[in-house]
């Protein structure tokens, strides 16, 4: 199956990520995870990366297509993945379209994670990540009400959103995904 995960920073598609990829047998694409080990190499990537995460700015779109690009021409890739954190931009949305069709391999479903904003702060700020202070939490917020949460449109557009209540424990949201994903399959079948 092939998915992407949508939702602001704070949501719980990280820790969703881990039990669904596992659920699936399918890789997690993170491009978050993927920078952040990056920039501990100290690969040229992550130097170039570093200062845009410390800020809670995005990276530049070059570089994050880059990234999934590659990661999709592995050969686990194959079976399905789920991206989580990308596409962040209206034009990573057109290059992943474009890497999609190339493939002839659309995305199955779009998973849209929703919390309120309170509960994300919250969980935001608990986290304890280098880009997980106050003053970064909120600029990561607004990028993503900017630059993100703009494209939800687009996969709505193509009946691909599915929209899931991202409140409550983590094995509370799990019960919903799998819910949906298992709905999904026995109709595929
Ligand atoms: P995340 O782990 O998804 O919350 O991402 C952490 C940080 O990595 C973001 O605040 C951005 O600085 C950077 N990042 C992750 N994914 C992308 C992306 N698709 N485009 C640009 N920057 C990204």
């Amino acid at each position: 199956m092939r998915l992407a995960f949508f939702g602001p920073p704070g949501a719980g598609k990280g820790t969703q990520s881990t039990w669904l990829t596992a659920y699936l047998s399918i890789p997690h694409l993170s491009t978050g995870e993927m920078l952040r080990a990056a920039v501990e190499q100290g690969t040229e990537l992550g130097q170039a990366a570093q200062k845009y995460i410390e800020f809670g700015q995005l990276v530049p779109d070059e570089l994050a297509i880059q990234i999934v690009g590659e990661r999709l021409e592995q050969p686990d890739c194959r079976s399905g993945f789920l991206l989580d954190g990308f596409p962040r931009t209206a034009s990573q949305a057109a290059a992943l379209d474009a890497l999609l069709e190339q493939r002839g391999e659309p995305l199955d479903m779009v998973l849209n994670l929703i919390v309120p904003e309170d509960v994300l702060l919250e969980r935001l700020l608990r986290r304890g990540r280098v880009d997980d202070t106050r003053e970064v939490v909120q600029k990561r917020l607004q990028v993503f009400q900017a630059e993100t949460a703009p494209l939800l449109k687009r996969y709505q557009a193509r009946s691909q959103v599915r929209p899931i209540d991202g409140r409550g424990t983590p094995e509370e949201v799990t019960q919903r995904i799998k819910t949906l994903i298992d709905q999904y399959r026995t109709k595929a079948d």
